[in-house]
C-alpha cells in the first residue's frame, strides 16, 4: 500500500507531544508528495519507535525533533533527528539487537524493553529496505529509514 509519509507524522507529533510530560518541539520537511510502499500499520510503529526513542533519551533539556523525508533515484529516506544524550561507538554496534538497552540509558529513569529498533530493524528488511544511525554523544542521534524508489 502506497502511503504519503506526511499523512502519517501529524498524528504521531501529537500522540507524542501529549504522552511526553515534557517539552518537546517537532520540525518536519516531508514534501507531500512522497509516498512509500508498506504496510500502514508497520510503518506507523516504525516511525513511532524512533520518536520515541529522540523523546525518551533527550535528557534534561527540552527535545528538538526533525523529521524529514527525500526522494532519491533509487530510494526514499525518511531521517529522524534528536538533540538528545546520543550513543557511543561501542554501544552503536547493538542498538539493534533484542533486549539491548544502553546501560546509560536508564539514567533518567528511562523505561524500556530494549525491544523498539529491533523491531524497526526487522521491519525494515521485511519490508525490502534498512534503517541506519549516525550519533555524536552528547549532541544527538540521527535515524534514516531507507525505503525501496
Ligand atoms: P523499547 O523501545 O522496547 O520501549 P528501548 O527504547 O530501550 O525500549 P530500543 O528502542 O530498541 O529500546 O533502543 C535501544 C537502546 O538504544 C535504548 O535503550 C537507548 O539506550 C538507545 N537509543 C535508542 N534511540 C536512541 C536515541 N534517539 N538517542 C539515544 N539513545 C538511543
Ligand atoms: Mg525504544
Amino acid at each position: 500500500e502506497s502511503i504519503r509519509v506526511a499523512d502519517m507524522i501529524a498524528p504521531l507529533i501529537e500522540q507524542h507531544k501529549l504522552k511526553a510530560g515534557k517539552q518537546v518541539d517537532i520540525t518536519t520537511n516531508i514534501p507531500e508528495n512522497i509516498a512509500v510502499f508498506a504496510d500502514r500499520t508497520h510503518f506507523y510503529n516504525i516511525l513511532g519507535n524512533l520518536i520515541d526513542n529522540a523523546v525518551k533519551y533527550s535528557g534534561d533539556k527540552p527535545a528538538e525533533i526533525s523529521v524529514s523525508a527525500e526522494m532519491l533515484p533509487n530510494e526514499i529516506r525518511v531521517s529522524v533527528t534528536d538533540n538528545g544524550i546520543g550513543i557511543s561507538d561501542t554501544n552503536l554496534q547493538h542498538i539493534f539487537d533484542k533486549f539491548y538497552r544502553v546501560p546509560s540509558g536508564n539514567l533518567h529513569n528511562v523505561k524500556g524493553f530494549g525491544l523498539g529498533l529491533y523491531y524497526v530493524k526487522d521491519m525494515m528488511s521485511k519490508h525490502g529496505g534498512s534503517v541506519t544511525v549516525k550519533s555524536q554523544p552528547g549532541k544527538g542521534t540521527t535515524f534514516t529509514l531507507h525505503f525501496k524508489n
